[in-house]
């Protein structure tokens, strides 16, 4: 290993997601082993499921109102790889195939075994985390910043759910180098031209939110200086696990404000000085 991978995977290991309840950390992990080929689908059986309905945008005052989501319910027929290509602090990541609507897709599934990582709700309330996260972003991208920023989207996510009573997390397959913009405990590395904005996004949700909650955890796909297509966000609250097994509570929001360094895109934005 040359010194730069060594940098990387200190890197890689600093910026994971860290698991925020105790619960999930007692929890046992699923055998598997990581296969980064995407096999051949014609020896591939396929799955017969139900998809949750897509949730569309939603503006702030939905949020507040409260979100009510539908379970899975529209037919869908797919292809899943018998092992993940990849995995990140809470699931594993397999490749696959969306018959019904003939395109590849991503499947997650928790790495976690056990009833309370394989209920309806565990994976549902994905949606709801990645529904707020994409209301942020769009306000984000309204704002007036400096020249040249770039606009951030999310990634959407639907929940499958098979007879056999398995749960997987679906989004469209993005291919492309997902750059580590910080995690859910303060720590930023990214050395990426659109590090600033993003670090900035964070602390837009915690102003916009009016001191609830600060969208972190980011990694993304840059698309030239345009976009970075966020994938799998995450949100400290201020109640640890309100938004699952990453949101770390007030020590998350904390640890974020201790390596936060307000630059040019949060003071065009007027946020600087907005802190805890
Ligand atoms: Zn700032």
């Amino acid at each position: 290993m040359n010194p730069s991978d060594v940098e990387a995977a200190v890197c890689r290991s600093v910026s994971a997601s860290i698991i925020g309840t105790a619960f999930a950390m007692r929890a046992p992990l699923r055998t598997y082993k990581l296969d980064p080929i995407i096999p051949n689908w014609r020896l591939i059986s396929q799955t017969e499921g139900e998809k949750s309905p897509a949730i569309g945008i939603k503006s702030l005052p939905d949020l507040q109102a409260g979100l009510t989501l539908t379970p899975p319910s529209i037919p869908i027929t797919f292809k899943c790889a018998p092992n993940p290509f990849a995995e990140g602090s809470e699931c594993i990541v397999y490749h696959g195939y969306d018959l019904t609507s003939k395109r590849a897709i991503a499947l997650k599934r928790y790495k976690r075994v056990g009833a309370q990582f394989n209920s309806p709700a565990c994976y549902m309330y994905k949606i709801k985390v990645r529904a707020i996260c994409t209301t942020y972003a769009t306000l984000f991208n309204d704002k007036t910043k400096p020249p040249g920023s770039a606009r951030l989207e999310v990634t959407p996510v639907d929940v499958v759910s098979c007879p056999g009573q398995d749960h997987y997390l679906l989004e469209t397959f993005l291919d492309g180098k997902v750059e580590k913009y910080s995690n859910n405990a303060g720590v930023v590395c990214s050395e990426s031209p659109h590090s600033e904005l993003l670090q900035s996004f964070s602390h837009f949700t915690w102003v916009v939110s009016r001191k609830s909650l600060v969208i972190c955890d980011l990694q993304g796909i840059e698309s030239g200086s345009y976009c970075v297509t966020l994938i799998d966000p995450a949100i400290n609250s201020l109640s640890a696990g309100f938004y699952g097994q990453t949101d770390l509570g007030r020590k998350g929001i904390e640890r974020f404000f201790e390596t936060h360094q307000c630059g040019t895109v949060c003071r065009a934005m007027g946020l600087s000085g907005q802190l805890l």
